[in-house]
């Protein structure tokens, strides 16, 4: 048993430090860790004796994963782009055939909430089946009033409706959408959208706690960026950024600067957004699968991050365009090989340090007394075979404050 005791989030050396409990045992109470350590202790309390026992002898038992990074709520995915990428196109003749993210922003506007929603809800089955337990999902695909509302809302209705814990992003900043396109002001007429109209919309509705921006060529410049964090800020959203993805334009300095909660990608990091990060609270989340997906060779540098004393989270990027998958374990493969992160390392930065990202490192992430009895466990022998199998699901039971909401067949 992987408890991942101990204060988070991790640094340095103790990202490596699992906690691990051999035979261990969990006692839980109306969804909630009761008592937690060697079976031989925890089954003598007068408690576990009448509580009902879930047998998940020979495999590994940790805290549910927390994936940290989606674009949960999309029209349809974009596998005839993936084709054309893979043949040779570049990201700009994509576009220019009506591809990219304005893509999923058309096939969004025209969907309906019904479809939406189902869509939304079988994701997150699958990422259920594979040991997650809580995610953030970000609005992005909409762009305009009554769009962005409604993935938000949807985002609330499913927390309502399905088990997974949504923490919710509102990420009007992803691109500028069509209608602003093409006018020497356009880009910054739709940023005073967001700052003087739908970002106060949202958050006087309670429809998320975080506030994004995309950050890069293509997107929003950092003087935008700027403008879109400071009126989240304003009314209490918490600043997320996608930054230095595809050229470095300085948006780790703004995360750092802004106290944002994550700053997540950094593929194009230097050494002083490495600096800064480390001397910060802002958590530097990792999202190997885009890389993997598109074919690109440069990932993020983890193992600098890790040293330099950054706080390393990894997350999907659960997304149409770039990273079409629900697999934490798969995420862990990548940022064992590619990023060259221990197994060790790979989790800890999938559980207590997401969960630190997203404010809950006090509620989840690690198996602690008190804590939600968030719960995934695998049908390994050593906890080191989750990333080593790829593509295979291992997940064998995982459990959402004390219920089962996947169980292999
Ligand atoms: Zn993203």
């Amino acid at each position: 048993m992987l408890t991942l005791r101990g204060r988070g989030p991790r640094r340095g050396n103790s990202l490596s430090q699992l906690g691990i409990v051999k035979d261990g045992a969990v006692l839980v109470r109306d969804g909630r860790i009761a008592a937690v350590g060697p079976a031989a202790k925890v089954e003598k309390l007068a408690a576990a004796r009448k509580a009902e026992r879930v047998d998940v002898a020979g495999r590994v038992v940790l805290p549910g994963f927390v994936d940290s990074h989606t674009h949960l709520v999309h029209a349809a995915s974009r596998a005839q782009e993936y084709e054309l990428k893979i043949q040779g196109a570049s990201y700009e003749e994509i576009a220019r055939k009506g591809g990219g993210i304005l893509n999923s922003v058309a096939k969004l506007r025209s969907a309906t909430s019904q479809h939406l929603k189902w869509s939304a809800r079988s994701a997150l089955e699958v990422f259920a089946s594979h040991g997650t337990t809580t995610i953030e999902a970000k609005s992005g695909y909409g762009l305009d009033v009554a769009s962005e509302l409604k993935i938000l809302s949807l985002h609330k209705e499913l927390s309502s409706e399905q088990p997974i814990e949504i923490a919710s992003t509102f990420l009007g900043a992803h691109v500028v959408p069509p209608e602003f396109r093409g006018k020497a002001r356009g880009p910054d007429e739709y940023v005073k959208l967001l700052t003087d109209w739908l970002i106060p919309e949202v958050a006087s509705n309670g429809l998320a706690e975080f506030c994004d921006v995309f950050c890069d060529r293509g997107a929003f410049s950092r003087a935008q960026s700027k403008q879109v964090l400071a009126a989240g800020l304003r009314n209490k959203l918490v600043p997320r950024i996608h930054a230095e993805q595809l050229t470095r334009t300085g948006a780790t300095q703004l995360a750092v600067e802004f106290g944002a909660a994550s700053c997540d990608h950094l593929e194009q990091v230097n050494s002083s957004d490495i600096r800064a990060l480390a001397k910060s609270e802002t958590v530097a989340t990792l999202l190997p699968g885009c890389d993997f997906h598109l074919g690109l060779k440069q990932y993020a540098p983890a193992r600098k991050l890790i040293d330099a004393g950054a706080v390393v989270a990894l997350a999907t990027d659960y997304n149409p365009g770039t990273s079409p998958t629900m697999s934490m374990p798969m995420i862990l493969s990548l940022a064992c090989t590619q990023l060259r992160m221990t197994p060790a390392e790979a989790i800890t930065a999938s559980t207590i340090n997401a969960a630190y990202s997203l404010g809950r490192h006090s509620r989840i992430g690690s198996l602690a007394v008190g804590k939600q009895a968030d719960i995934a466990v695998f049908e390994v022998e050593d906890y080191r075979e989750i990333p080593y199998y790829f593509g295979v699901n291992t997940c064998w039971l995982t459990m959402k404050n004390g219920q089962v909401i996947y169980a292999a067949a």
